[in-house]
C-alpha cells in the first residue's frame, strides 16, 4: 500500500491516514521484511521537534511513518488546510498491532516501563488479544553499558515488532542510534502505553477522548505534567501565528 504524501505540520511531516491504513501500511511492511520507524506525533512532539535539532531530524527525515497523535494535532493540520481524516493515538496503534499479532502470529517484544510493568502489559495484552505472541520484556532503566546486551536479547527473541517506552525524545534516539543493529521489522515509540495496558495508569474516558479533552484528564491526574503541558497551548499559538 502506497504511503499518502505527508502533510506539514509547523514544518514537520505527519502521514495524513486513518488507523486502519495505518495498520495497512505497517502489514504490508511485514509481510515484506521491511524496517518501518513509526512516530505517533502529538503536539508536545512537534513542538520539541522545534527546539531540538536532532530530534526534528529523526521524526521528519528518518522516520518512515509520522501519525498524527492527539487532538492538537488533528485541529493543526484541519486548520492548516489539510485533509487529516482522524487521529492515531499511539496507544490505540499499539493495541492494533497486537491484535494483528493475535490474528496473524506477529511476534512483539516489550521494552520499557520501570521494571515490571512490561511484564504487567504482556500478562492484560494476553488477557485481552488471545493468541498474541509476546516473545519479551525488558525495564527502561538501563546503563549505556547494558546496551548491547539489551539488543541482544531482543534481537534473540526474534520479534517482528518492538514496542519502546522510553518517553519522547528518548525512545526515539534509542530506535534511531540502533536501529541497523535491530532486526525487528516496525519499530515504534509508545511512551507510557505499558502504564496504561497494565492499568498503572487510567487513560480518559471515551467521551473526553471524543471532545478532545484527553489533554485535560492527564493534566488531573498527573498534575507534574504541567510544565510539559505548557507545550500546548504554545502550540496552538504558534499554529495561528503561522498561518496568518
Ligand atoms: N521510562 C523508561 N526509562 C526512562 C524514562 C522513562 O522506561 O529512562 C518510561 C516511564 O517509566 C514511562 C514512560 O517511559 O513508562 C514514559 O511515559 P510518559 O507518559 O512520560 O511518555 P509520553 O507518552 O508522554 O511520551
Amino acid at each position: 500500500m502506497q504511503i499518502k504524501e505527508p502533510v506539514k505540520i509547523l514544518g514537520v511531516p505527519v502521514h495524513p491516514l486513518t488507523m486502519d491504513e495505518s495498520v495497512a501500511v505497517l502489514e504490508t511492511k511485514l509481510v515484506h521484511k521491511e524496517q518501518a520507524f513509526v512516530v505517533t506525533a502529538n503536539a508536545e512532539i512537534i513542538m520539541m521537534c522545534q527546539k531540538d535539532k536532532e530530534y526534528n531530524t529523526i521524526v521528519s527525515e528518518q522516520a518512515d511513518l509520522v501519525l498524527p497523535d492527539g487532538a492538537g494535532a488533528v485541529w493543526a493540520g484541519r486548520y492548516l488546510g489539510y485533509n487529516i481524516p482522524e487521529r492515531v493515538a499511539g496507544f490505540d496503534l499499539y493495541n492494533r498491532l497486537l491484535q494483528l499479532s493475535a490474528t496473524k502470529g506477529y511476534k512483539a517484544y516489550f521494552f520499557g516501563g520501570a521494571p515490571g510493568v512490561a511484564e504487567a502489559a504482556k500478562n492484560k495484552a494476553e488477557e485481552l488479544y488471545p493468541g498474541v505472541k509476546i516473545v519479551g520484556c525488558r525495564n527502561g532503566f538501563f546503563k549505556d553499558s547494558e546496551e548491547d546486551t539489551i539488543i541482544q536479547d531482543i534481537n534473540t527473541a526474534a520479534p517482528d515488532m518492538l514496542f519502546v517506552a522510553l518517553g519522547a525524545p528518548k525512545q526515539e534516539k534509542w530506535l534511531i542510534k540502533n536501529r541497523e543493529k535491530l532486526q525487528a521489522k516496525i519499530l515504534m515509540g509508545i511512551g507510557g502505553s505499558f502504564d496504561v495496558l497494565a492499568g498503572k495508569m487510567e487513560r480518559a474516558p471515551k467521551w473526553m477522548q471524543d471532545s478532545s479533552l484527553e489533554w485535560a484528564f492527564r493534566l488531573y491526574k498527573q498534575p507534574s505534567r504541567f510544565m510539559r503541558m505548557l507545550a500546548l497551548p504554545k502550540f496552538v499559538l504558534k499554529v495561528l501565528f503561522s498561518h496568518k
